[in-house]
């Protein structure tokens, strides 16, 4: 296609909505800041090979209660959860932030963060995506008619392999 053709397609075609987390990020604190990230220990084992070093996650109680009750899913709390209460996670820096978030977002390529980030706002268990998104992203920012799926821009196709694996992860853990 020529230039100028390209061109005029470009002009005939609406604009999309800016990214719901990019707007997210220009309001508030993102999910990438004070929050538990759980990892699995494949998880541990993708992200040291991509960034060349380990100690990026440790064993801590969550910050938030909610996180503690899972009664749908008990093979995630078996898993999950060590006999203390605590679960592996994501180390924050002392600000609070996530240790991989950068100036631009996550320094991580999708492919190698951590599962329940890929996932999220996806809800699930361990029979699968459910249709509500989880509560936490900010559905006052999505333009008019637009989902926080469609806002987000994650693939329900992704979505469902990622679950998959996160499952899959969870059964080999200790
Ligand atoms: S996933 Fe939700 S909470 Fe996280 S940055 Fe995007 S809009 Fe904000
Ligand atoms: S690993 Fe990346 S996506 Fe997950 S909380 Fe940290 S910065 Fe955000």
């Amino acid at each position: 296609m020529s230039a100028s053709g390209g061109s005029a397609v470009e002009a005939n075609t609406p604009a999309l909505p800016e990214n719901l987390c990019a707007r997210c990020a220009r309001h508030h604190e993102t999910c990438c800041q004070k929050t538990d990230i759980y990892v699995t220990l494949q998880d541990v084992r993708r992200i040291e090979q991509h960034v060349g070093f380990s100690g990026f996650e440790e064993f801590r109680q969550p910050f938030d209660p909610v996180y503690t009750f899972q009664e749908d899913d008990p093979l995630w709390m078996e898993k999950v959860f060590q006999a203390d209460g605590s679960r592996r996670v994501v180390r924050h820096k002392e600000n609070g932030d996530c240790v991989f978030l950068g100036s631009a977002g996550c320094t991580l390529p999708t492919e190698v963060r951590p599962l329940i980030c890929r996932l999220y706002p996806f809800d699930y268990n361990a029979e699968g995506l459910k249709p509500v998104p989880a509560s936490g992203c900010p559905s006052h920012l999505l333009a008019p008619g637009q989902s926080v799926f469609e806002g987000v821009g994650v693939n329900p196709d992704d979505a469902r392999r990622w679950h998959g694996m996160l499952y899959k992860e969870l059964q080999q853990e200790p």
